[in-house]
């Protein structure tokens, strides 16, 4: 069991902003309409995501800390077909092989239950909870030292991108991300994304911005498939950073997808003054069959069937959106 434990634990938990990804993830399933993020340093002590979402019963606490439990995959007809984040059940043993996992949880009932795993052991108690979930990861790579030894000092800074990834693409939902016992952001869930970009970025920088909602279709060996793409663009935007802040989806999951990036840029074109990016946020939802069924879902990468048609169909919307906005 040890040698299983190690192997998915390096897949799934790279590090403090991939605990946190899946922990986010996780509640996003679990119907949350607010998510507080928590993070003490750069995660490795401490770091904390509670929910509103529907919670677990006692059995199922016990199981999901457990290998290979999804309580998600049964409801669908195979992997292509996933509408939730997660479908493995690794997220949660593969934290506990490298930490100490605390859930607290409740679905609903009179009390609720605290599954706590130390050490490799675990522990079942009664635990006082409102309707949602708790985890808490601490102590993080603890039995791991050179994992532990080449996080950088940044760490918190790829923790935040993750959390406002979330937060801009899931506008529906009250996100607040907390650093040190300080508040960093959060956003109102109004389910508006300029509300999002306000809540994210700083006002100055969001002060401009267009919504769109945009429904097209791609023709692919001549058959037609509807797109549909949705988000928020901003302008002039922030000045050339490192940080890439054009985020984007692909239906529902937060992705990165080199060309998508570059359509919504070009989308902006003269737009754009020079030595600008753009802060944009575009969701869009497609076909599952146009998604390359070979790139694994579970990968943060996107490929499509006809990359080209794809991109050219989101740089024509993107700029559809900008040249009709009421600048
Ligand atoms: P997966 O998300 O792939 O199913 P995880 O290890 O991330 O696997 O979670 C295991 C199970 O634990 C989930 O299928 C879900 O039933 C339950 N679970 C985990 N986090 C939450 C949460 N925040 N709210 C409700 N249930 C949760
Ligand atoms: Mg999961």
């Amino acid at each position: 069991p040890e040698t299983v434990e190690r192997i998915a634990a390096g897949e799934v938990v790279t590090r403090p902003a991939s605990v946190v990804k899946e922990l986010v993830e996780n509640s996003l399933d679990a119907g949350a309409t607010s998510v507080t993020v928590d993070v003490d340093g750069d995660g490795t002590a401490r770091l904390r995501v509670a929910d509103d979402g529907h919670g677990m019963s006692e059995a199922d606490a016990e199981l999901a800390v457990d290998h290979h439990t999804t309580s998600k995959l049964a409801e669908h007809d195979g992997i292509e077909h996933v509408s939730t984040l997660g479908f493995r059940g690794e997220a949660l043993p593969s934290i506990a092989a490298v930490a100490t996992l605390d859930v607290t949880t409740n679905d609903g009932g009179p009390r609720g239950t605290r599954v706590l795993v130390e050490g490799g052991e675990t522990t079942v108690s009664p635990a006082g909870r409102a309707t949602g979930t708790t985890v808490e990861v601490r102590k993080l790579f603890h039995n791991r030292p050179a994992r532990h030894k080449s996080l950088s000092n940044t760490e918190f800074a790829r923790i935040s991108d993750v959390v406002s990834r979330y937060a801009l693409l899931r506008p529906d939902v009250r996100f607040k991300l907390r650093h040190d016992g300080r508040d960093v952001f959060s956003t109102p869930g109004s389910g508006n994304y300029t509300d999002a970009v306000l809540g994210v970025y700083d006002r100055t920088v969001a002060g401009q911005s267009t919504t769109f909602d945009h429904e097209t279709s791609v023709a692919i060996d001549g058959v037609d498939h509807s797109l549909r793409l949705e988000g928020v663009l901003v302008y002039p935007s922030v000045t050339r950073s490192r940080r890439d802040h054009v985020h984007v989806a692909v239906n529902g999951r937060t992705v990165g997808n080199a060309g998508l990036k570059r359509a919504i840029v070009s989308g902006y074109g003269t737009l754009l003054p020079s030595g600008r990016e753009p802060i944009a946020v575009a969701s869009v939802s497609l076909p599952p069959e146009l998604v390359d069924a070979n790139v694994h879902p579970s990968k943060d990468e996107v490929a499509f069937v006809d990359g080209d048609v794809v991109e050219s169909a989101v740089e024509d919307a993107v700029h559809e959106a900008l040249t009709t906005a009421d600048l």
